[in-house]
């Protein structure tokens, strides 16, 4: 009888065990699934690529850590999370949904509790985690993507000609957008 992976599931991982084994787990997520993100995502039209997640847990000597305390004081546990999505988000120009690739990689401390959490916060450059037995990933990895989202998603050239601008005012087709070099070549004296 073989146990299933952690990575079956990324809702309550034993961290401890995830370092002793010094494997790197990865997995899907369904963006569907995240509640929190799926509340205020735009609708886009087709399937959704699920975001891609690698988390590896890792036991690092404890800088702090005085001879003679005990093996569990004298060691940190550090997370390493990195994943990999393409979200749509609502452009803020012209008010249509596109795809953008989002990732990012960080590592993680954590400390036995919030006080510890609070009191350490200030004076370390890494972030923080509150160690709990069974730890939620997908929690993290949703607060991760949430916190990666631009604040004013827009597209970096709209594929759409805004109402009320001169050229659509003027009936121009809206599918051939001039290359905007190509107008600034235009408009160098000679
Ligand atoms: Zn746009």
């Amino acid at each position: 009888m073989t146990l299933p992976t952690p990575a079956t599931r990324p809702s309550a991982l034993d961290l401890r065990a995830l370092a002793d084994s010094a494997q790197t787990l990865q997995g899907e997520l369904a963006l569907a699934e995240l509640a929190r993100w799926s509340a205020d995502a735009p609708p886009w039209p087709t399937a959704l690529e699920p975001l891609r997640w690698q988390a590896e847990a890792q036991w690092r000597a404890d800088p702090a850590s005085v001879p003679g305390a005990g093996r569990s004081e004298a060691r940190q546990l550090w997370l390493r999370l990195r994943w990999s999505a393409q979200v749509p988000l609502l452009c803020q120009r012209c008010l249509e949904p596109f795809l953008e690739p989002l990732q990012d990689g960080r590592w993680f401390r954590f400390v036995a509790d919030e006080a510890r959490a609070a009191a350490e916060d200030e004076g370390c450059a890494e972030d923080l985690l509150v160690w709990v037995p069974r730890f939620n990933l997908q929690e993290l990895i949703e607060d991760e993507l949430l916190l990666a989202l631009p604040l004013v998603p827009m597209h970096e050239a709209c594929p759409s000609a805004l109402p009320g601008h001169a050229e659509a005012a003027a009936g121009v087709g809206v599918p051939q957008r001039p290359n905007p070099f190509e107008v600034l070549a235009q408009r160098k004296p000679d």
